[in-house]
């Protein structure tokens, strides 16, 4: 198995995904541990239901140091960022592929806010970002649907999250998510071609480079943002002044053109 070290990656993948993520100040340096490898996702309930859930995720509680899971789902879909560490949330139990009672070091760990007792709704918006957020870091670690787990289906110790939620449609909808991969975008990004001096570069630095370039150009031509035009050419772009100036030339030779006739037609 690969060492794939702390998911430093849950942010940005979870924005490229469309969500809506919250970084917690030091979520970068919070955990237990470092990961040896990530295997799955491991989805519970907070068993609160309430706007501050995240921070007993987060604190943790009188029995147990937090931080409790990588990441915090809000009611509105928000992704709370909590910690990039190994976290206290698997408890004792197995899953196909993972090994037994030490879920801790080898999964994510999602604490969705919810009651937990079936006295509130699952919103779709939340639902909904939850399976996107599962099928974000499973593409991410190269894993299937199959590793994505509920604590009740994982734990030996008879717990019941996510309440209500049933895995096995779940797991078809993430796997779904998974096979639109929107990834492919980057992928393609690392593909590489000659440019015009010859020189072997990835698309990506391309369209960096095509960025800088055609904007530089166009202040150039245009002016400063946001293209207002130039003061020292009465606020006019490049284009337009060159174009006045030709008028003006073409007036000014028309007029000497006329005096010369003029004065020619005397001195004959
Ligand atoms: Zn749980």
């Amino acid at each position: 198995m690969a060492w794939t070290g702390d998911p430093t990656w849950l942010a940005d993948v979870l924005r490229a995904e469309g969500l809506k993520v919250i970084e917690q100040g030091a979520w970068l340096s919070s955990g237990h541990d470092d990961f040896s490898d990530i295997r799955g996702v491991l989805c519970h309930h907070t068993a609160g239901g309430g706007t501050s859930d995240w921070l007993i995720v987060q604190n943790g509680r009188p029995d147990l140091e937090g931080p409790l899971a990588q990441l915090v789902l809000e009611r509105d879909g928000t992704f709370r960022v909590i910690a990039a560490g190994v976290c206290w949330h698997a408890g004792r139990g197995s899953w196909p592929g993972w090994p037994t009672n030490n879920a801790n070091y080898h999964t994510i760990g999602i604490e969705a806010v919810n009651s937990g007792t079936g006295s509130q709704e699952w919103p779709a918006v939340q639902l909904d970002a939850y399976k996107r957020g599962c099928a974000a870091i499973l593409r991410r670690i190269g894993r299937s649907a199959n590793d994505c787990v509920a604590h009740r289906e994982y734990s030996s110790e008879g717990k019941i999250d996510p309440y209500g939620i049933d895995m096995d449609a779940f797991r078809r909808d993430v796997q779904k998510i998974i096979d639109q991969d929107p990834g492919g975008d980057e992928m393609a990004l690392q593909e590489t071609f000659k440019n015009y001096k010859g020189e072997t570069v990835t698309l990506g630095t391309a369209v960096r480079y095509m960025d800088e370039y055609i904007n530089q150009i166009r202040e150039q031509l245009g002016g400063p943002k946001p293209f207002a035009g130039w003061p020292q050419l009465d606020d006019k772009t490049v284009v337009d002044s060159l174009a006045d100036a030709h008028r003006k030339i073409d007036a000014i030779t028309t007029a000497i053109n006329g005096l010369t006739e003029s004065f020619g037609s005397k001195a004959a």
